[in-house]
């Protein structure tokens, strides 16, 4: 396989075992077809932001991959289905969110996909994980990441362990 796109993906849950969903939903990732799995970060614990219940456990891992954006992301919404979620309403708790963060330098905005991740510039529990993946990622149409961290300061979150 050629090396492919450098993508990043951000997981969270806030539903039962969190730290145990995300660490075999990334397992799964490293499984996926044409892909190999590059970098996981850390785990993360976060405050909920726009959601409700407990608080999150976050991570991210960079994916170099020869799927397109849409393939990947279809991938990633066969993992969260095996792993239950369900979407009772808008921002409920979750056992797995994952989301295509960045894929390459795409911009894509469809009914189905926005790439950059819309909401991930002002997100502190997107944007610790993906600084500790690549310090000096650039976002297409956001930037450096350096300089965007320093507006979510203020954002709780805590480094909880290593996942390898
Ligand atoms: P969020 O992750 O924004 O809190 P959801 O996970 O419930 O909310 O949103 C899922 C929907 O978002 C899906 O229907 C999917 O098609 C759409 N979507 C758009 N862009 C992305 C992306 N970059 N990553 C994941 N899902 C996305
Ligand atoms: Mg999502």
């Amino acid at each position: 396989m050629s090396q492919g796109v450098h993508a990043y993906v951000g997981l969270g849950a806030n539903l039962g075992d969190a730290a145990a969903s995300v660490r075999s939903a990334i397992q799964l990732l490293s499984e996926l077809p044409d892909t190999r799995l590059v970098r996981c970060s850390s785990l993360y614990r976060s405050a909920p932001i726009d959601a409700t219940g407990d608080d999150f456990v976050n991570a991210a891992v960079q994916l170099d991959t020869t799927l397109d954006a849409h393939q990947l992301l279809r991938e990633l919404q066969r993992i969260e289905l095996d792993f239950g979620r369900a979407r009772p309403f808008r921002n409920a708790p979750r056992t797995l969110d994952l989301d295509l963060l960045v894929f390459g330098q795409s911009i894509i905005q469809d009914s189905a996909l926005e790439v950059p991740h819309p909401r991930m510039g002002n997100r502190a529990f997107v944007l610790l994980p993906l600084h500790e993946l690549n310090p000096h990622l650039a976002i297409p149409g956001l930037g450096q990441i350096e300089p965007l961290l320093a507006h979510v300061r203020d954002q709780p979150i805590e480094k909880l362990i290593s996942v390898l």
